[in-house]
């Protein structure tokens, strides 16, 4: 029999450890990882260095379409026009684009439409904000990551200095606190929990509990080998 290759989507706010969470279970479960908010912040730097106006959906749904968006190795390296740009869109800058970029309806659609041909065959953990609602509402499985927002801008601020973007941690809570506002309270798919949903709160759990925690729920649900 041949083993059915799921769809599981992570959708919650930034910095709660969905990519983390969502890389490590994809490779226990022998799945591709896609991460979303790669795509966002792709097309958020080519905005920003054409000079197109983060509010202008038509121009960045024109731009997009013309915009070749690659992620390989597990979401770690993302390509922009063929130009390796993984670090490029992990700056504030680009992060704080990347969140008015999304708030386009036009943008969303053409996104959500290459999502959903990335995800068709399944064999797929998928991570965002819209995923388990828009995307794939039919997901097999879906979380729903959260953590303290105080917790989620220490993990950004590790994550930029690791990048050797020296940054202010009380700057990037703010900046959490307002990427958060933006997608929440935005008029297109808004980040909401489907109904659906597992609930998990990494506040006090390493990576790999959260890991395991999600790889019990799936193989529960679907009864997946896990290597
Ligand atoms: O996940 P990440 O923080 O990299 O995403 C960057 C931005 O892209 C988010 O702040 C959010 O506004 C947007 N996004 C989205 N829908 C997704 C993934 C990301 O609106 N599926």
């Amino acid at each position: 029999m041949t083993e059915r290759r799921l769809v599981i989507a992570l959708d919650g706010p930034s910095g709660a450890g969905k990519s983390t969470a969502g890389r490590g279970l994809a490779e226990r479960l022998g799945y591709t990882f896609i991460d979303t908010g790669a795509m966002y912040r792709a097309l958020a730097l080519k905005a920003l260095r054409a000079g197109v106006a983060t509010g202008d959906g038509e121009a960045l749904a024109s731009l997009l379409s013309r915009t070749a968006i690659a992620l390989a190795d597990a979401g770690r390296t993302v390509s922009l026009d063929g130009e390796d740009v993984s670090a490029a869109i992990r700056t504030r800058e680009v992060s704080d684009a990347a969140s008015r970029v999304a708030a386009n309806g036009a943008v969303r659609r053409a996104m959500v439409e290459r999502q959903q041909e990335m995800g068709r065959a399944g064999g797929v953990v998928m991570d965002g904000r819209d995923i388990g609602t828009a995307v794939f509402p039919g997901a097999d499985v879906k979380f729903f990551v959260r953590a303290d927002p105080a917790r989620r801008a220490q993990r950004r601020h590790r994550e930029l200095q690791a990048a050797g973007q020296a940054a202010d941690l009380g700057a990037i809570e703010q900046d959490v606190r307002e990427r958060d506002q933006r997608d929440t309270t935005r008029a297109e798919s808004p980040l909401v929990r489907a109904a659906d949903a597992v609930d998990v709160d990494t506040t006090d759990l390493r990576p790999d509990e959260v890991v395991e925690r999600m790889l019990a729920i799936v193989r529960e649900r679907s009864a997946v080998p896990a290597r």
